[in-house]
């Protein structure tokens, strides 16, 4: 199998390590947000408690039993016509989906296809996956430093966890169910946070209420990212690791900005999907930057200079 020959299976153990992090890191973020009232609190931390995780494949791939039950389509007998084939083949599709009604989130099979180079979010199962591609050079490898890898892969994971918590994903309960699980006062604190992305970015030039959800995404998986990070030092005992070969004349906590932004090169001029919710690359590396104190921290930039405006916009 393609699969087998060339994806390796150990990168899905030091990202599962790092997703276990990025939710720790909300955790204690979620624990001393004093604007958050206590039973919301609560619903939220048990919303992170419950997010379950899919890295690189669905458990059930190499399940040679599951995917034959699940998937194996017996070929037509010569009495059948095309349409009855393609009848048959939706039956057993359509008695598939039913059974997942009132499951767990599908973490054994997924239900979107697999060779990608990405990630996302399931609010209806509070479920983040991280495809296979993503686990691979120009994102990931692990021999790198993991500072590079958690601003590359550790960031999408946390702008993936965060699509639960937007303002959209705020909507769904730890269970995937469509409950408003917020106190009303506390709901209108974060919608006067939420507004504050709206303003910021519709004064560059974007739709700001339409961009909203991913643009939380960005900020605050960001944000949780680096946290995460720190966390590892701390958990392996280390102030620092060593510097990435040709970048030495940075801190390891500008290479974190250099390489988050890597991510988002791209050659020539940019012809975004009008459709797109997540507003142009450059926007992308560029908000996120003015709004992280992180950033003015280590690249020491002077207050109130455009990258390290005074107003900095922040959920969590
Ligand atoms: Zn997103």
């Amino acid at each position: 199998m393609y699969f087998e020959k060339y994806f390796q299976r150990d990168a899905t153990h030091k990202v599962t390590e790092m997703v276990k992090l990025i939710k720790e890191e909300l955790r204690e973020t979620l624990k001393n947000a004093s604007w958050l009232d206590d039973q919301t609190r609560a619903n939220a931390i048990l919303k992170v408690d419950k997010m379950a995780y899919s890295v690189g494949y669905p458990e059930n791939l190499f399940n040679d039993t599951y995917v034959d039950e699940n998937w194996n389509i017996p070929p037509s007998p010569s009495s059948e016509n095309f349409y009855q084939l393609v009848a048959r083949m939706e039956r057993k599709f359509i008695s598939l989906s039913l059974l997942k009604l009132n499951r767990q989130p599908a973490t054994t099979s997924w239900n979107y296809p697999i060779l990608f180079a990405n990630g996302y979010y399931l609010a209806k199962e509070n479920m983040i996956t991280i495809l296979p591609g993503y686990l691979k050079l120009p994102f990931y490898n692990q021999n790198l430093p993991d500072y590079v890898n958690y601003a590359i892969v550790g960031v999408t994971i946390g702008h993936e966890i965060m699509h639960g918590f937007d303002n959209k994903g705020r909507f769904y309960d730890a269970f995937g169910d469509a409950v408003d699980w917020w106190d009303n006062a506390t709901s209108v604190k974060y919608m006067e946070k939420a507004n504050c992305y709206v303003d910021q970015y519709t004064a560059e030039g974007v739709d700001g209420m339409f961009t909203l959800g991913e643009n939380i995404a960005d900020n605050v998986g960001f944000k949780l990212a680096y946290g995460a990070y720190k966390r590892l030092l701390k958990k392996r005992g280390l102030s620092s690791e060593p510097a990435l070969p040709a970048f030495e004349k940075f801190t390891l906590e500008q290479v974190f900005f250099i390489a988050y932004n890597h991510k988002f090169c791209y050659n020539g001029e940019w012809n975004g999907d009008p459709n797109d919710r997540h507003t142009p690359p450059d926007m992308r590396v560029n908000m996120v930057a003015r709004n992280s104190k992180h950033f003015s921290k280590a690249f020491n930039c002077e207050k109130t200079s455009p990258m390290n405006p005074e107003e900095k916009c922040s959920i969590w």
